[in-house]
């Protein structure tokens, strides 16, 4: 059984990540700051012997657990928490992912760096391969974050020239599932709390931007996937289906049974027009494609939410 660290281990896939190996017997450290990871999104999992958790933010010096697999997934996702918490993003994904890189190289562990599909900015290429090198803003209001993960990428493809170190890059798209935040300003959990709630549902701009969307499990079996190949990346992950945010608001609003009506608010600077993966890559390279609909993703994320609800839960 491996001994894997995951760092951001307290998100909505770090979370869901950990799950899956500690049921297949690995031993887990994961590794989280709680900036915007969730600790009862780990609860379940800290009863178990093979899970443990270390508070610690890796941009700064931490005791290191020996390990032979990292899977970097530390950092703040959501336009809202990045764009809150801009000097910290960078931070995670300059001196944290050179941090990890450097845990990799003396242990010899493989590490998997989880990228993003805004490295390729308001993309001029639709759909969008590896190949694309992208439009980002490097001053704009998301460069924090996209401007991140770009170098965190430059730093994995250093490491693994000037060192040899094996390091992955998945370049995921949108993501969802039970354990997202409820505040985390994404449109998914928005739309479904509005829904939920009978409240007017906010579509930014016309709603004719597209993104396309992943349920959490299917993206979790595509890292897991990378991880075990000898494939290097960048490699996308995500769904390719396509939708825009007026269609995504519609569907929350009829699989929720909800009587909200749609409001039209300003559209946030430099919010990508579309988004789409070219995902052949992943499929030859790893026979992998994501399983669960948008309508069954979606309908098991509005359970999550209203069990919460009715529990009286606090909605983090
Ligand atoms: N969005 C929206 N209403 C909301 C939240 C987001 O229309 O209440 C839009 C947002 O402008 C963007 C898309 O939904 O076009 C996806 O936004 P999100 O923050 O989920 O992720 P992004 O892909 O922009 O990082």
């Amino acid at each position: 059984m491996a001994r894997i660290a995951v760092a951001g281990g307290a998100g909505l896939i770090g979370s869901h990540l950990c799950s899956l190996l500690v049921e297949r017997g690995d031993t887990v450290y994961c590794i989280d700051n709680l900036s915007t990871g969730f600790r009862e999104n780990i609860l379940p999992l800290s009863k178990k012997k093979n899970f443990h958790f270390v508070k610690a933010d890796i941009s700064k010096p931490f005791r290191a657990p020996k390990v032979g697999c990292i899977y970097n997934l530390a950092s703040p996702a959501s336009p809202i928490d990045y764009q809150e918490k801009p000097i910290q993003t960078l931070d995670a994904g300059s001196v944290g992912v050179k941090n990890l890189l450097e845990l990799a190289r003396k242990s010899d562990a493989k590490i998997l760096f989880a990228s993003t599909s805004e490295v390729y900015g308001n993309p001029l290429e639709h759909p969008q391969k590896e190949s694309y090198w992208g439009n980002v803003n490097p001053i704009g209001p998301r460069s924090c974050y996209d401007e991140a993960k770009r170098f965190g990428e430059a730093m994995c493809s250093s490491y693994r020239r000037v060192y040899g170190v094996d390091a992955k890059i998945a370049r995921i798209f949108n993501t969802y599932g039970p354990k997202m935040r409820a505040n985390d300003g994404r449109v998914v959990p928005n739309f479904i709390c509005q829904a939920l709630g009978n409240e007017p549902i906010t579509v930014y701009g016309n709603g004719s931007q597209t993104r396309s969307f992943c349920y959490v499990s299917d993206l979790v079996d595509g890292l897991d996937r990378l991880m075990a190949s000898e494939e290097q990346g960048p490699m996308n992950l995500g769904n390719p289906r396509e939708t825009t945010m007026l269609e995504l608001a519609n569907l929350v609003v009829s699989l929720a049974g909800s009587g909200s009506k749609i409001v039209f608010e300003g559209l946030p600077q430099d919010d990508p027009e579309r988004r789409m993966p070219d995902i052949s890559l992943a499929k030859k390279t790893l026979g992998w494609h994501p399983k669960t609909s948008l309508e069954e993703g979606l309908a098991i994320s509005i359970d999550y939410f209203r069990s919460r609800m009715h529990a009286g839960l606090k909605q983090n």
